[in-house]
């Protein structure tokens, strides 16, 4: 049965750090929700608590409606994955799997059925009588699964389970994933600090800074729109600019950068006199050899060029201390070389203005 799970003010503490700071939010039934940042952000210690193997010193985990404070981690009905698998190297497939039924003390025919079961979603039947030591990584990997799996949990929590297989294995097992999940709508929390496994999976995603999450959205969400400059960098490749907004209003922020004015759509949260980082990916670049009408447009020089078949890869100079980064989909056969002097243009709704996050915070 899937539940939902609700952080209320939770804090976990090592010492000084507060690993986990004041986090407050809930992961829906059924959701495949993420908990992604960079090494040390605190989400290994979010999962661990989820799971009991951590006491928060301060606030709530729910499942559900049940307070989970009191209730010791095998008796919390999560099934967790690690990033090294885990799993018992003198024994088969078979009994990994079975193992967690054994401890429950699960008659022997109901066992033999949810094995088969679990061992089918992860599609590793055939190798039931293997020893988990003669398997291949991402083999090893769909047992740690079933292992999880097998137990009905309510809660199924992964660790970067995916960290330790290559790149190819890497987007297969995340296509397994994502069946899995759909077949068994289990809540699901998956920690990473891959935010390309995070934006191709998840539900939702919440990104952690410093204990903290400092953005919760949908992966479309958190890409477009990110709340301030270190979410627009950590999900994905960004240019910034920095500027003053000079003019807000009739639509369009109007910003006074070291290049030239640039124009965004109008922002709420901004006003004149504001500094404001300007967040412009990669992608939103376009560049020519005349300069663009009615849009942002600014003379530049290609200082470096790289051809990788379907795109292309710009670094542009718009000025001595500015440069930026433009992938050109499907380049075809215009070609542009180190020294050419060009235009680049970005419209003005794919320039987000954004804020430096709160060091202090
Ligand atoms: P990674 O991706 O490297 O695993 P993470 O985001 O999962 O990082 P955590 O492992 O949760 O981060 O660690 C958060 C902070 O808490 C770090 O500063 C870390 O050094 C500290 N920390 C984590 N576990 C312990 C522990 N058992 N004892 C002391 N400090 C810890």
């Amino acid at each position: 049965m899937a539940v939902s799970v609700t952080f209320e003010s939770v804090t976990k503490r090592f010492g000084d750090t507060a690993a986990v700071d004041g986090v407050t939010f809930e992961i829906h039934e059924g959701e495949l929700f993420f908990l992604l940042g960079p090494s040390g952000c605190g989400k290994s210690t979010a999962l661990r608590t989820v799971a009991g193997f951590y006491q928060a010193d301060e606030g709530e985990i729910h499942f559900g409606e049940r307070a989970m404070r009191n209730v010791p981690p095998h008796e919390r009905n999560t099934g967790m994955v690690f990033q090294n698998y885990a799993l018992w190297p003198h024994m088969t497939v078979y009994q990994n799997v079975e193992y967690g039924l054994n401890v429950r003390k699960v008659p022997d025919a109901e066992k033999k059925r949810r094995v088969g079961e679990a061992l089918d979603i992860v599609q590793m039947q055939e190798y039931a009588e293997r020893s988990s030591n003669q398997l291949s990584g991402g083999q090893q990997q769909r047992v740690a699964l079933a292992r999880a799996l097998v137990i009905e949990p309510d809660v199924l929590l992964l660790d970067e389970p995916l960290s330790n297989l290559d790149a190819k294995l890497r987007d297969e097992m995340r296509q397994e994933i994502k069946r899995i999940h759909g077949e068994v709508g289990l809540t699901t929390i998956y920690v990473t600090h891959d935010q390309r496994e995070a934006l191709s999976l998840a539900s939702r995603v919440a990104v952690m800074r410093l204990g903290k999450i400092v953005q919760i959205g949908a992966p479309r969400e958190i890409y477009a729109e990110p709340d301030n400059t270190f979410v627009a960098h950590f999900i994905g490749d960004t240019n910034f600019l920095d500027g003053r907004v000079e003019t807000n209003g009739g639509g369009n922020l109007s910003v006074k950068t070291s290049v030239g004015q640039v124009r965004c759509d109008a922002r709420l949260d901004f006003a004149g006199g504001d500094e404001a980082v300007l967040s412009i990916r990669p992608e939103s670049l376009r560049i020519s050899d005349a300069a663009e009408a009615d849009t942002n447009s600014y003379e530049a020089t290609i200082i470096g060029a790289t051809y990788l078949g379907s795109i292309e890869e710009y670094e542009v100079a718009l000025s001595d201390e500015v440069s930026m980064r433009a992938s050109v989909y499907n380049p075809g056969h215009v070609e542009h070389h180190p020294g050419d002097r060009v235009y680049v243009s970005f419209d003005a709704s794919d320039v987000v203005p954004l804020r430096r996050p709160d060091e202090s915070a």
